[in-house]
């Protein structure tokens, strides 16, 4: 008898037997991935483990059984601890401080967080008073560090972090990625750990990019930004998310872990190219009608100062609806990466692009060494890309890329040099080589004498 080649489709995800490593069958049709049994494992074993700990503590009523906890820091502590790893942007650093120290308040406030957290009990004539939440929009050009600046933050307070590109969203029903998978990343990056998730910390970047097109209200709907506006509003403001243990789209027949996003830290990002003409625009005719004592030029102003007199308004004028720039209360602008600060990114951040070629030279046991030029060209080389500090890696890949390959089976290398002409495509990395090991020492210094008289040529 001919064997059925019948699809079977796995009754909680959807999914063909063929995009699965096991499906298993069940009474009546009924048939289950591998990946849903792990997910139905980790919903029991964490529901099982919440109910051990509640019984635990007496039965204590404690939504989300386990309390978040987190490194706290002080607003002056935790821009210390980014200056480690990003140069410059102090406003945005600051404000982000601020925003951080404020949201764990928040949280001790519902009781969210330890008791030990370091906060005073709150007068009782504050009882009734409900802290919003203040999520956070980055402005600033691309590379100038919005995403490093999320990331380090969520890192220095151990707080589950998932980033979101804007770009790939829409709104529910549309084909492309659902607004609740941002919120799965979230879980994911928590361990399916609902109660660490719920004060995690979640990155949208490219917002600038779901904008309306134009100005005008549209009674059609624009499935690409509006939209996707509206569907980001939701989570912004707090709702109870149906997410998806799968991710992908939402099936009827799937299980789905409730998550509640009122405690969770937006942070919104984009280059909001275009927004200081709109600025300009308004606050130039501020100036000729109202102001005629200021002289100054308004293509003078640099693009970051502009950018600081961003009000609501202009970021509706450039596309967003009211109510999502209203649930971003807190604007902070990055300036644009100047050439030293390019070149303090490239010698100094705690993991700085020169500090980790470094080590991977001596694991060979070489000294890697750029000279102030070399630093300097490739600085210039990023400015002229305009990439920001993005830049940065391809051109230092582009540059290693030779020598990192060669230096492996080269005898007797001591020190790499690397100068501006190298950088700039005239001239190749100067491998130095070690004496020789039995030479006097005599014979060692004559040499090393050579090696720089060389190198000064
Ligand atoms: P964006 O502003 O486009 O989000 P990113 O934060 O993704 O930029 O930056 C890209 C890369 O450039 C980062 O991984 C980081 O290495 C580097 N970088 C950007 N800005 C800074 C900065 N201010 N200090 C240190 N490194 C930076």
């Amino acid at each position: 008898m001919a064997k059925s080649t019948r699809m079977t489709f796995c009754s909680f995800c959807g999914k063909a037997q063929n995009e699965v490593r096991k499906m298993i069958a069940g009474p009546a049709g009924v048939h289950i991935c591998d990946s849903c049994v792990s997910v139905c494992k980790t919903i029991i074993d964490r529901e099982l483990s919440g109910a051990a700990a509640e019984d635990a503590s007496g039965g204590g009523k404690d939504k989300g059984g386990d309390k978040g906890r987190f490194n706290l820091y002080k607003p002056a502590e935790i821009t210390a601890k980014l200056d480690e790893h990003i140069i410059s942007q102090d406003y945005a650093k600051r404000a982000l401080a601020v925003a951080v120290y404020n949201h764990y308040k928040r949280l001790r406030s519902e009781d969210r967080v330890e008791a030990a957290a370091g906060f005073q009990d709150v007068d009782s004539k504050f009882a009734d008073v409900q802290i919003e939440k203040s999520n956070i929009l980055l402005l600033g050009p691309t590379g100038s560090g919005k995403t490093l600046l999320a990331r380090s933050l969520a890192k220095l307070l151990d707080v589950p972090f998932a980033i979101a590109d804007a770009t790939t969203l829409t709104e529910a029903g549309y084909v492309g990625e659902d607004v609740e998978n941002i919120v799965l990343r979230l879980l994911q990056s928590a361990d399916y750990d609902v109660a660490k998730a719920e004060c995690g910390i979640i990155y949208v970047d490219e917002i600038d990019k779901i904008g309306r097109k134009t100005d005008n209200v549209s009674i059609t709907r624009d499935v690409s930004g509006e939209g996707v506006q509206q569907a980001l509003l939701k989570i912004l403001e707090g709702t109870v998310c149906n997410v998806p243990p799968q991710g992908g789209r939402k099936h009827p027949n799937q299980e789905y872990i409730q998550l509640d996003t009122t405690n969770i830290l937006f942070i919104c990002g984009g280059a909001f190219v275009g927004l200081d003409k709109i600025v300009q625009s308004r606050t130039g005719s501020k100036a000729m009608g109202f102001d005629t004592r200021h002289n100054v030029r308004q293509d003078e102003v640099p693009l970051s100062q502009l950018l600081r007199e961003t009000q609501p308004e202009d970021l509706v004028h450039f596309g967003m609806i009211p109510e999502f720039i209203g649930r971003l209360p807190m604007v902070a602008v990055l300036d644009e990466l100047s050439r030293s600060d390019l070149e303090h990114i490239l010698q100094n951040t705690k993991n700085s692009l020169l500090k980790q070629y470094g080590k991977l030279f001596s694991m060979e046991g070489v000294n890697l060494h750029f000279t102030k030029d070399a630093v300097a060209a490739i600085a210039e080389k990023a400015i002229e890309l305009k990439t920001g500090a993005r830049a940065l890696r391809s051109i230092m890949e582009r540059i290693m890329l030779d020598v990192m390959y060669e230096l492996p089976q080269a005898d007797n290398v001591e020190e790499v040099v690397i100068n501006r002409a190298v950088v700039e495509g005239r001239g190749q990395p100067k491998l130095k080589q070690a004496a020789p090991k039995k030479a006097t020492k005599k014979a060692a210094s004559k040499s090393a004498d050579k090696d720089e008289s060389a190198d000064a040529a």
